[in-house]
């Protein structure tokens, strides 16, 4: 059976997931499982093997994590990047500080930032350095280029700026994960 899955992120705010269906169900026991409906081919979450279990819960882990850490950091941040300030959600994106493959790279609002697309691409390119105390640095070698308004704008005006648009309080980000790519960023600089 088709089943519309609402998850709560906050007072008004839910991520909708549309391909849910229920795989198993066991009346006597007031229990059923539901299920990503890719993953319905699998069979029963009752007969899995251990193989399909860890590879079910795998998927299911990272098919509701993506949606899910962006609509909280999304929301954290008042639906605007957090070094321009653009306000359009359709253009934004909530970038990880520290990537998932990082021990520090959990899908938590402290390890993420709503950035606009620009800004994202050029923080995960080291293009941008955010460091610890949110101040903002730009590659030397971009700031040099002459190449119109909106490299001038976007990138060339932030050095010596911070982070504006940012949560306060445990949801702001996490000025040790900062760091962390800030040195990655500070070893990335062309020589
Ligand atoms: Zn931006």
């Amino acid at each position: 059976m088709p089943i519309l899955y609402l998850e709560k992120i906050s007072d008004g705010v839910y991520i909708p997931y549309t391909r849910v269906s229920v795989v198993d169900d066991r009346p006597a026991d007031l229990y059923f499982d539901l299920a990503l409906s890719e993953l319905t081919d699998l069979g029963t979450p009752s007969n899995d093997t251990i193989v399909e279990r860890a590879y079910r819960e795998a998927v299911v882990r990272q098919r509701m994590h993506q949606p899910r850490f962006r609509a909280e950091v999304l929301f954290a941040y008042k639906e605007k990047c957090a070094i321009c300030g653009m306000p359009e959600p359709k253009l934004l994106d909530a970038a990880h500080i520290r990537g998932d493959k990082d021990p520090d790279g959990q899908p938590i609002v402290p390890n993420g930032l709503a950035l606009c697309s620009i800004h994202h691409r050029a923080y995960d390119g080291h293009f941008i350095g955010i460091d610890g105390d949110r101040k903002l640095h730009v590659r030397p070698d971009i700031v040099e280029i002459v190449d119109g308004p909106v490299l001038a704008s976007a990138l060339q005006s932030l050095p010596g700026t911070w982070l504006n648009h940012v949560p306060k309080g445990k949801k702001a980000p996490d000025p040790y994960r900062l760091e962390k790519t800030f040195k990655e960023y500070l070893s990335a600089l062309p020589t």
